[in-house]
C-alpha cells in the first residue's frame, strides 16, 4: 500500500487550477541567467539535528540545480529570501489536513513563505516521534538522520516552487505532484519533471531580469 502524503494546503492559498483548464506550459525560456534562490531556512524550535538540515539544503539544492534554476541558503532574512520555518506541527488553522508536512503561505496566488511540519513527516515516514502541540520546545533533535532530511527537502522544494513559480501547476509526477508516497520522499534522484521544470527557469528568469 502507498502512504499518500499531502503537501500542499492552506485556506489562504489557492494554487492549483481547476483540473479541465490546464494552464498553458511556458515557451522556451530567455536568453537570461536564472536568478539565484535564496532560502533561510529558519529552526526556531530546535528541531534539526546538523545532519538533518545538512541534507535538506543539499536535496533541495540538487533538486533546483537539475533544473538549471541555482538555489542557495543563507543566514539572514530580508531582500528577496524566502524564509521557510520548521515547526513541531503546523497549526490546524493554517491548513485543513493534519497530515501536510509542507504549507506555502501568502496571499493567494502569491505566497512568500514556507512552513514544513517535522512532525508530519515524522508520521509519513513511519518514525515514531511524539506528536508536538504548538508549545513543544524540547530541543532534542529530530530523529530519522540523514533520510528524513531529504524527505523534508523534497517537501521543501515543492513548497518554494509555489512561492517562485505560483503558477506552476501540480504536476502528474516528480517533486511538483500533489503527494507523495513514502517511496517518492525517500527513492534516490527524485526530481522536478519537464513542465515544473520550465517554469521554474522562467520564473528565475523574470526574477533575474526585474
Ligand atoms: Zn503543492
Amino acid at each position: 500500500m502507498r502512504t499518500l502524503v499531502p503537501l500542499l494546503a492552506g485556506a489562504l492559498l489557492a494554487v492549483a487550477p481547476p483540473a479541465s483548464t490546464p494552464p498553458a506550459a511556458p515557451g522556451a525560456a530567455p536568453d537570461l541567467p536564472p536568478g539565484i534562490i535564496e532560502v533561510r531556512l529558519f529552526d526556531p524550535y530546535r528541531l534539526l539535528s546538523d545532519e538533518v538540515e545538512a541534507a535538506i539544503r543539499e536535496e533541495a539544492a540538487w533538486a533546483f540545480a537539475e533544473t538549471g534554476v541555482p538555489l542557495r541558503f543563507v543566514g539572514a532574512a530580508g531582500g528577496d529570501v524566502i524564509p521557510a520555518t520548521v515547526y513541531p506541527e503546523i497549526p490546524d488553522h493554517w491548513t485543513p489536513d493534519a497530515e501536510a508536512i509542507g504549507v506555502a503561505i501568502g496571499t493567494p496566488g502569491r505566497p512568500r513563505s514556507v512552513f514544513l511540519s517535522v512532525g508530519a513527516a515524522e508520521r509519513a515516514l513511519g518514525i515514531r516521534g511524539p506528536r508536538r502541540g504548538p508549545g513543544f520546545r524540547d530541543s532534542a533533535p529530530a530523529m530519522g538522520g540523514r533520510r528524513f532530511g531529504v524527505a523534508l527537502g523534497r517537501v521543501l522544494a515543492h513548497e518554494l516552487t509555489h512561492v517562485i513559480a505560483p503558477s506552476c501547476p501540480h504536476t502528474a509526477s516528480g517533486l511538483m505532484a500533489p503527494r507523495f508516497s513514502r517511496h517518492d520522499l525517500t527513492a534516490p534522484q527524485f526530481g522536478f519533471d519537464d513542465l515544473a521544470a520550465r517554469y521554474l527557469r522562467e520564473a528565475a528568469a523574470v526574477g533575474a531580469s526585474g
